[in-house]
C-alpha cells in the first residue's frame, strides 16, 4: 500500500524558526505565591544555613554502631551544625519495611525542623516500584516496560511507585531513567527505556506524571518529587563500561539524548542527576554549557540539578580537572550544581560556604541553587506537612497493585521466535534447567532490596519460574535439573559453579519438551561491566547439550542486556526474552508459554548478532551497503539478530485502510507550519485464531539533504486493545511536522529538508505493513 500526498511549506523559515521555540518551552509550572514563599524563606537563611541546603549525604553517616538506629549525636551534628539539607540511601544498605523506614525518616525530619525550620528533602533509588522496601511492590524494570509499547504501564508504576514511596515517608526518587540505551555492553540499559528517543520521551514523561500527579507545583501526599538521569548521554560510553567517557555528534546529542529531558522539562520534571562521566572530552559535572546552557537557560526549566554519587569529588581525584576538593566545588556550582551528592563529607558545607565568602562561586549562583532546592521542597509539600501519617496508605502493598506489576510483566515478554512448539500443552512433562529457573534474584535484577540485587530472602513469597511452571503445569509434570549454576558463595555475580550439564541432559529423558532458562545473575552499575557480551560458555554448552538430545529446546533470557547467542540461537526451537520481569515475572512466563495468555510485547532495542557488529535500528546509509560501482566490497551488512520493535504473538494482524491527513491543510495550495501535526490511521486486523494485541509502529524515513540521517525513526506508537479473531481497530495516532526536521550544528537550529517523507507503519523496524508520502516543495 502506497499514498502520496504533497505540501508547499510556506514559508520555510517561519517553519524553522518555529520549530526551534516549539522545542523550547518557558516553564509551565511557576506559581506566584509558591515563588514568594520560596523568596521569603531564602531571605531569612544564614549563609551557612545555604550551603548545608546545597548539601546531600548518604544515611550511613547518621547510623549508629548497629548500623539498625539512628545516633542522636549525629543527627545533632549533621543538621546543627552543618545545616545539610537532603539525606539518601537506604539504612544498612538494605531494604526495611515500610514502617521502620517510615519512622527513621520521621527522626530525621523532626530533627530539621528543630534545627533549621526547614525540612529534610529524603531520596531513594525507587526506580522500578518500592524497591527499598521490604513490604512494597516491585515492577518489572523500565526496559521491560518499554517493551510493553503502552504507556500507561509507565504511568501505572509511577503512581504505584509514588504511593507506596509516601507511604514509607519518602518524598523524592531518582528515576525514571531517560538516557537511551543503545550500546547493549553497557550494564545499565535495564534501567533504561531501550534504544530509541522517541518510545523514551514518551514512557518518561508517562512516569514522570504517574510519579508527581497532575500539578507537579503542588504535589500531594500520594506523589513524589521525580528525578531524571542521568543528564545527558550518560548511557554511551564509548567503551561500553559503566562511568566512562562518551563521544557524540552534536546533533545526535539535539534529537537523540536531550529529547527525553526535554519532554519531561516541559511536563514539570523536578530535578534531575548528572552524568558521572564525561561527553566530548567534558566531564558533565563542570559542563556549564550543558548543565545551565541546555538545561535550565535555553528550556527555562526552573528544577534543581543534583550530582551524581560523589562525582564533584571524581573531578579531581579522577579526572584531574580540580587541584583539589576545593577547586572541584568551585567548577561545579559554577557550572549549574545545584546540590552536591558527596555521600559522606559534611565538610563541603563549610568549604562551599567559604567559596561563597570569598566571591570565587558568586552569591547569586548560591541563591539560584538554594532557589531551586527551596522551589523542589516547596512544591513537594514539605513546608506544610514535613511529616505526615504514614498509616493512612491502605493500598500499600496491595493486591491490587500486584496485579499492575503482573499485568505490566505479562505485556513486556517478548516471543522471539516459535517453531511451532509454543504454547505448551498441559499434561506435557517439561525439564526446566538453566542458572535462572529457579530464581528472584535473577528476575528482579539490580535495585531490587539491595543495590545489587540480592534480596531473594526477603521475598520467600512469590515465584521463580520454576515454582511458577510447576503451579501452571502441575508439580508432577515439571522435572529441575539445572546443569549450570551462579556460585553464590562470591561476590561476582559473573562467577557459576562447575556445571553438571551431564545431570541435565540425562533428565531431559523424561521430558517432552525442555525449557532452558539462561542469562544474566543482578548487578547494578560499575560491578556490571563485562568483557565480552555473548553469553556464558558455560550457559551456551547447556543449551548445547539439551537440544543434542533431540528434545524441542526453549530458550527464555533473563537478562539485563541482549547476551549475544547468535551461535545457538539456530539450534532451538522456541526464544522468549522475559529481560527484567520482576517478582511476578514467573508467573507471567509460565501463563505465556501455557498458552492461557498471549504474547504482545516488542522489543525496545536491537538484539546484535555479532560482537562486531552492536547496531541501532535508525541506523546511517553508510551502516548497511554491500557492493559499490565496480570491484569494491563495501561489505557493511546490517545482519541483526531480532529488529527494534519485534515480537511474535499466538495470532498474526493484517494492516489495512492507511490514511495520512494533515488537518487544516489545502491539498492544492498546502502550506504547513512548525505546529501543524499529522493524523494517521490504520486498521489492525487480527486473522490469527486467538485474541491478541498488537503494538503498532510509525516510522518516518526522510529525504536526503545535507545531513548524514537515519535510514528511519519512529515518531508514534499504538497498542491495540485485545481484538478477537476477525476483530479490527483503527488505530490513529499524530505527530507535529517539526518533529519531522533534523538538527543541524552549523546553523544551529532545526531543518525540514523538503523532498518526500515516508511515513512507514508496522510491526517492527525491519516489518513495514504499509506506507505513505508527504512531499515537502
Ligand atoms: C547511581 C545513581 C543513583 C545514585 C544514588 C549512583 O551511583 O549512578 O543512579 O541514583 O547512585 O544512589
Amino acid at each position: 500500500m502506497n499514498k502520496t500526498i504533497s505540501i508547499f511549506i510556506l514559508p520555510l523559515i517561519l517553519l524553522l524558526n518555529s520549530c526551534f521555540s516549539d522545542k523550547t518551552p518557558v516553564s509551565p509550572y511557576r506559581d506566584a505565591d509558591l515563588e514568594a514563599r520560596v523568596e521569603k524563606t531564602l531571605k531569612g537563611m544564614t549563609l551557612e544555613e545555604k550551603a548545608g541546603q546545597m548539601v546531600q549525604l548518604t544515611i550511613s553517616v547518621l547510623e549508629d554502631d548497629t548500623h539498625e538506629a539512628l545516633d542522636p549525636a549525629k543527627l545533632d551534628e549533621i543538621f546543627g551544625e552543618y545545616k545539610v539539607g537532603s539525606i539518601l540511601n537506604v539504612m544498612n544498605g538494605r531494604a526495611h519495611t515500610r514502617e521502620q523506614t517510615a519512622a527513621m525518616i520521621r527522626q530525621i525530619q523532626e530533627k530539621s525542623m528543630e534545627k533549621i525550620g526547614i525540612p529534610c528533602i529524603y531520596g531513594l533509588d525507587m526506580v522500578h516500584g518500592a524497591n527499598y522496601l521490604t513490604d512494597g511492590t516491585i515492577f518489572p524494570h523500565e526496559i521491560n516496560l518499554a517493551a510493553t509499547f503502552d504507556p500507561s504501564f509507565a504511568r501505572k508504576m509511577g503512581e504505584v511507585t509514588a504511593y507506596e514511596t509516601r507511604a514509607a515517608m519518602v518524598p523524592w526518587v531518582f528515576t525514571p531513567t531517560v538516557d537511551l540505551g543503545r550500546d547493549p555492553r553497557w550494564p545499565r540499559i535495564w534501567e533504561d527505556w531501550g534504544e530509541d528517543a522517541y518510545l523514551a520521551s514518551v514512557m518518561s514523561v508517562e512516569e514522570t506524571a504517574g510519579l508527581q500527579g497532575d500539578d507537579p507545583n503542588h504535589i500531594d501526599l500520594e506523589h513524589v518529587a521525580a528525578n531524571l538521569k542521568c543528564f545527558i548521554a550518560y548511557s554511551m560510553p564509548y567503551t561500553g563500561k559503566d562511568r566512562t567517557p562518551a563521544y557524540i555528534p552534536m546533533h545526535d546529542l539535539r534529537e537523540k539524548y536531550f529529547a527525553p529531558f526535554l519532554a519531561c522539562f516541559q511536563s514539570g520534571a523536578l530535578s534531575i542527576m548528572v552524568n558521572s562521566s564525561s561527553v566530548n572530552g567534558i566531564p558533565l559535572h563542570s559542563d556549564r554549557t550543558l548543565l545551565t546552557g541546555w538545561a535550565k537557560e535555553e528550556t527555562l526549566w526552573d528544577g534543581m540539578i543534583v550530582t551524581d554519587w560523589s562525582d564533584l569529588n571524581n573531578l579531581y581525584e579522577r579526572d584531574h580537572i580540580a587541584a583539589d576538593k576545593r577547586e572541584a566545588i568551585k567548577i561545579g556550582i559554577n557550572a549549574g550544581i545545584d546540590m552536591i551528592m558527596e555521600p559522606y563529607d559534611k565538610e563541603c558545607c563549610t568549604i562551599l560556604a567559604d567559596l561563597a565568602r570569598t566571591g570565587e562561586i558568586p552569591m547569586s549562583r548560591i541563591d539560584d541553587a538554594v532557589r531551586r532546592i527551596l522551589r523542589m521542597k516547596y512544591r513537594a509539600g514539605l513546608f506544610d506537612n514535613p511529616v505526615w501519617d504514614t498509616e493512612a496508605f491502605d493500598k500499600f502493598g496491595s493486591k491490587e497493585f500486584a496485579v499492575d506489576s503482573y499485568k505490566a510483566a505479562l505485556e513486556s515478554e517478548v516471543l522471539l521466535k516459535n517453531e511451532g512448539v509454543l504454547p505448551v500443552a498441559k499434561g506435557k512433562r517439561i525439564l526446566v534447567a538453566g542458572p535462572n529457573a529457579n530464581s528472584l534474584r535473577t528476575l528482579n535484577g539490580g535495585w531490587s532490596y539491595t543495590w545489587q540485587g540480592e534480596g531473594d530472602s526477603y521475598v520467600p513469597q512469590y515465584n521463580t519460574i520454576l515454582e511458577a511452571m510447576r503451579n501452571t503445569f502441575g508439580e508432577q509434570n515439571v522435572i529441575y535439573e539445572p546443569g549450570v549454576t551462579y556460585d553464590l558463595s562470591v561476590n561476582d555475580w559473573k562467577r557459576e559453579n562447575k556445571p553438571e550439564i551431564g545431570k541435565a541432559v540425562a533428565a531431559a529423558r523424561g521430558a517432552d519438551v525442555i525449557l532452558v532458562c539462561v542469562g544474566e545473575n543482578s548487578y547494578c552499575e560499575t560491578p556490571g561491566n563485562i568483557d565480552d557480551l555473548n553469553l556464558s560458555v558455560n550457559q551456551k554448552d547447556l543449551v548445547r547439550a539439551l537440544a543434542g538430545t533431540g528434545k524441542p529446546v526453549i530458550l527464555v533470557l533473563n537478562e539485563g542486556r541482549p547476551r549475544i547467542i547468535g551461535d545457538i540461537e539456530p539450534l532451538v526451537k522456541a526464544v522468549v526474552d522475559i529481560m527484567l520481569p520482576g517478582n511476578f515475572g514467573g508467573d507471567a512466563l509460565a501463563a505465556l508459554l501455557s498458552g492461557e495468555e498471549n504474547f504482545s510485547g516488542k522489543l525496545p532495542f536491537t538484539y546484535s548478532k555479532h560482537i562486531n557488529a552492536l547496531h541501532t535500528y535508525d541506523y546511517k546509509v553508510q551502516e548497511h551497503r554491500e557492493m559499490m560501482d565496480g570491484e569494491y566490497n563495501y561489505d557493511a551488512v546490517m545482519d541483526v539478530q531480532w529488529p527494534f520493535g519485534f515480537g511474535l504473538s499466538y495470532t498474526t494482524f493484517e494492516y489495512s485502510d492507511l490514511e495520512v491527513v494533515i488537518p487544516g491543510s489545502d491539498r492544492e495550495s498546502a502550506s504547513f507550519k512548525a505546529g501543524d501535526v499529522l493524523k494517521v490511521s490504520v486498521k489492525v486486523t487480527n486473522t490469527g485464531s486467538v485474541a491478541g494485541k498488537e503494538a503498532v509502529q510509525v516510522y518516518i524515513s526522510a529525504p536526503a539533504g545535507k545531513l548524514d540521517k537515519p535510514v528511519k525513526e519512529l515518531k508514534a506508537f499504538a497498542k491495540t486493545r485485545k481484538l478477537a479473531p476477525g476483530e479490527s481497530q483503527t488505530v490513529e495516532v499524530s505527530f507535529a511536522a517539526a518533529d519531522m526536521s533534523s538538527y543541524d550544528e552549523s546553523k544551529p537550529g532545526w531543518v525540514l529538508d523538503p523532498g518526500t517523507y515516508n511515513i512507514l507503519v508496522g510491526a517492527s523496524a525491519a516489518d513495514i505493513r504499509a506506507t505513505a508520502s508527504i512531499d515537502v516543495k
